[in-house]
């Protein structure tokens, strides 16, 4: 007698939620400028690489990693100038962390809620672990929908809010007061993602210590280590200690917590990266404006939205250009005729403006 089948099986055994996911797609980027997915453009240089090969001489992988990465985090610490009486966890990348978030306190009846259009992975782990996730649309512009944000918090009493500040897609940074009053309003987890922290510097971090339930999360994903994997999560050290309970053990390989630790050494390179992608922000913004019947979004974050009739047309036009750009069309309300383009070095932005140009002409 043959067994069952594997679709069969599936079906009784995976979730109807997981069953109607996709698996998160990365489109193949070989001989293309890559500006879709807000890496930095920058390579280490020849003396940094060299003095950086150096130092991982001394890592053993026979052993596994210091299960509570001390020193990394010693050094996260006093980079990131972290007050005393916040406690730290670290993540296989900020979606690990978003993941331990959603295991922690989703199983509840109480859903998982965030804005929309939002970072695409809130939803995507909601639904793979089954927990509910309600969507709240943001306004036309893209800024917080206030009330309906309060109404959401007070019809379902959300197990946790996700809010990315800059958010991602839009990059805008929501309002300070709305945010507040969601921290009022909220009996739950409310975790502010500052994945691109780097390009607006502007942070939620030192109000851990007056809002228990608050959760700030931070990468180096977007300052030129997104290899790397190394996501920061901040919190009162109740949190810390439910979310230690979730961590896998050595989470953070042994080359991740030396080359960080490394990295870290060279904060003011990574800074000043930084700051020139801003610049470079600002520049590709003004010419983008110019562009008739494309409409630019201000960004606080390391990439631009654009809003643009037959964006997907555009971007097909841009990979026979050779350059990759993130399309939006389509892929979530609010979000119709978008690109999402990454703020790359100026070689690239001037070759990418010049290319909308053309194709736009
Ligand atoms: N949060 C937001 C808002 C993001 O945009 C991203 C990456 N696109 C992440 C988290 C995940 O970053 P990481 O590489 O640290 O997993």
């Amino acid at each position: 007698m043959p067994k069952n089948s594997a679709a069969d099986v599936i079906e009784s055994l995976v979730t109807p939620e997981v069953r109607a996911l996709s698996a998160y797609h990365v489109p193949g980027s070989d001989g293309l400028l890559k500006m879709d997915a807000m890496e930095s453009p920058y390579e280490l240089s020849a003396d940094v690489r060299g003095e950086w090969q150096h130092f991982l001489k001394s890592v053993s992988f026979n052993r596994y990693p210091d299960p509570d990465s001390k020193a990394l985090k010693r050094k996260i610490r006093s980079t990131y100038r972290v007050p005393s009486g916040i406690e730290m966890i670290l993540g296989n990348g900020s979606d690990e962390l978003i993941q331990m978030i959603a295991m922690l306190v989703g199983s509840t009846h109480r859903p998982i809620i965030a804005p929309s259009p939002s970072f695409s992975m809130y939803r995507q782990i909601s639904k793979m672990l089954g927990c509910g996730y309600v969507p709240v649309p943001l306004n036309k512009d893209y800024s917080l929908d206030s009330s309906s944000m309060l109404e959401c918090i007070e019809r379902h009493d959300p197990a946790c809010i996700f809010i990315a500040y800059p958010n991602n897609p839009t990059g805008n940074c929501f309002d300070e007061s709305a945010i507040e009053q969601i921290l009022h309003t909220a009996n739950g987890l409310v975790v502010l993602d500052e994945a691109y922290f780097a390009f607006c510097r502007k942070s939620w971090m030192s109000s851990i210590q007056s809002w228990e339930n608050l959760i700030v999360l931070r990468t180096l994903s977007k300052s030129g280590l997104a290899g790397l994997r190394l996501g920061m999560l901040f919190a009162h050290p109740k949190w810390a200690g439910e979310l230690e309970k979730i961590r896998l053990p050595y989470n953070i390989n042994v080359l991740t917590q030396c080359s960080a630790e490394f990295m870290l050494d060279h904060f003011d390179l990574l800074e000043s990266q930084a700051e020139q992608i801003m610049e470079e922000r600002g520049k590709m913004f003004a010419q983008l404006s110019k562009i008739p019947g494309l409409k630019v979004y201000p960004s606080e974050a390391n990439f631009l939205l654009i809003q643009v009739e037959q964006a997907s047309d555009l971007h097909q036009a841009l990979i026979g250009e050779g350059i990759l750009v993130k399309n939006l069309d389509g892929a979530d309300s609010g979000l119709q005729s978008c690109l999402r383009l990454t703020v790359g070095a100026p070689d690239e932005n001037r070759a990418l403006v010049t290319a909308i140009k053309q194709i736009n002409s």
